[in-house]
């Protein structure tokens, strides 16, 4: 059982370990509570929710899954994707196995594109970032959805990764995170194409690149470049039964180098500045801006570093500044100040020696785009009616994942767990319990068939977008 929501989980492992990345963003307590009590106890936030769940939808959506869990070719289809589980357990393992560190993903696309074709998706290849993308094409004039798993994991190349099995869980680091998106996504082609469903849309299977760390969603960048009819997004991420997110935090970071001639601390006073009182100076400004609480924008100054010894004025001095925000204005409006403080800093420590020998460089370590899919829209209602046919309850979450991408665009995006229990995200303990999860890839796999449709059951109810 769980202790708490892995939403908080995650947010404790991320202040653990603020060098890692998976990056969950639970409402602030008080705020929650404030927003519970303007909702009133119906829409009350769950705890961690970033959003009430939705308790009115849309007819059209209620109608798609009554007709969906009513038919019996999705009945067999559900039936089919318990029968795989053991075969997907073979997947999720040899996967596994691969290793895949940031930017060296290749060897698992490889094998992941082997799968897919192994199990019918002829038209799968690797794109010029290293993403494998096939289309399984709907009976036409239907949305296109991107159903997506990352490839990459946190971990280096030489971790051990083999898969052990103790006390009726797989641990081995990755095997959640993301490996078992990547295998329930190989189980639904094989459950769709064995059971000869036709979807009216095209469902468009993506084992994705850069996700994790300074990947900063490269491979979701460039699928959304290359595909611009791409009507909406469905990652699989793990998450606890009934977690929907629908919140991208975005982060800016920047690693700023503060340069001067350096000298004796006696005997070059007066004549040149200091890399380090420069950069105090630019701290100071940056610990003084304002950022609104809602949408939440922080901004830190996480390192510093620089210097040579205590009798020399410091020739250079350096930073890290990590900005995020929920929303793409407010990140950059503080981005701004950030850097226009930096600039305010240097002219300043010239000024004092009366000097311009004091420069200061910054470099973008970090761009991952945000952005947040509205509660009340079809592809979060279709997931929380799929949930509740399945007696799940929906909690509306927020998280930095791929889906940050098409958030940032205004492309319908959500992020649902493929079933199991996890724990141990982006460390060597990282363990499944895949007891009963072929229930989560049943229910995740009937949130994505309603939003596509089934033809002879269910009309499509994403909506097709204009091209951008
Ligand atoms: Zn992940």
């Amino acid at each position: 059982m769980l202790a708490c929501i892995p939403c908080l989980a995650l947010f404790c492992l991320t202040m653990k370990n603020p060098a890692r990345t998976l990056r969950f963003t639970p409402l602030a307590g008080a705020a929650a509570l404030a927003a519970a009590a303007l909702l009133g106890p119906v829409a009350a936030l769950a705890q961690g929710a970033v959003a009430p769940t939705p308790t009115t939808l849309r007819p059209a959506v209620d109608k798609a899954y009554t007709q969906l869990m009513a038919a019996p070719q999705v009945a067999r289809l559900l039936d089919a994707v318990k029968a795989d589980h053991d075969r997907a357990t073979d997947d999720l393992k040899m996967l596994t196995e691969i290793e895949a560190p940031p930017f060296k993903e290749q060897k698992r696309a490889e094998a992941f594109l082997a799968r897919l074709k192994a199990l019918g998706l002829t038209s799968a290849a690797i794109d010029a970032e290293g993403n494998v993308v096939g289309i399984r094409k709907g009976t036409g004039h239907g949305p296109k959805l991107v159903i997506s798993a990352h490839l990459d994991t946190v971990f280096p190349a030489g971790t051990d990764v083999k898969v052990k099995e103790r006390d009726g869980k797989l641990y081995a680091p990755g095997i959640s995170d993301n490996t078992r998106g990547l295998a329930v996504l190989l189980s639904w082609l094989k459950v769709l194409n064995d059971q000869k469903i036709a979807t009216v849309g095209d469902l468009v299977f993506v084992g994705n690149v850069g996700e994790e760390e300074l990947g900063n969603l490269r491979g979701m960048k460039h699928l959304f470049k290359e595909h611009l009819d791409i009507d909406g997004m469905v990652a699989l991420e793990p998450a606890p039964d009934g977690t929907v997110l629908v919140l991208g935090t975005g982060s800016h970071r920047h690693e700023v180098t503060f340069k001067g001639p350096g000298g004796h601390s006696y005997a070059a006073f007066g004549q040149v500045p200091s890399a380090i009182h420069g950069m105090g100076r630019a701290i100071a400004k940056i610990a003084e801006i304002r950022t609104p609480a809602t949408p939440k924008t922080t901004f830190t100054v996480g390192t510093v570093g620089g210097g040579t010894s205590v009798n020399t004025i410091a020739p250079d001095a350096r930073m890290a500044v990590d900005i995020r925000s929920d929303e793409m204005a407010p990140l950059l409006a503080t981005e701004k100040q950030v850097l226009s403080a930096i600039d305010a800093a240097v002219a300043e420590e010239n000024a004092r020696w009366s000097v311009n020998t004091l420069t200061a460089s910054t470099k973008l370590i970090g761009d991952r785009p945000g952005g947040r899919t509205a509660a009340d829209s079809v592809i979060v209602e279709a997931a929380v009616r799929a949930n509740t046919a399945f007696g799940r309850t929906t909690v509306l979450g927020g998280a930095s994942t791929d889906a940050n991408v098409p958030m940032s665009l205004g492309i319908p995006a959500i992020v649902i767990g493929g079933g199991g229990k996890t724990g141990g995200f982006h460390a060597l303990s990282e363990w499944i319990d895949l007891t009963d999860a072929w229930k989560g890839a049943q229910t995740s796999l009937v949130t994505v068939l309603g939003l596509v449709g089934v033809q002879g059951v269910s009309e499509p109810l994403l909506e097709k977008r204009q091209k951008r």
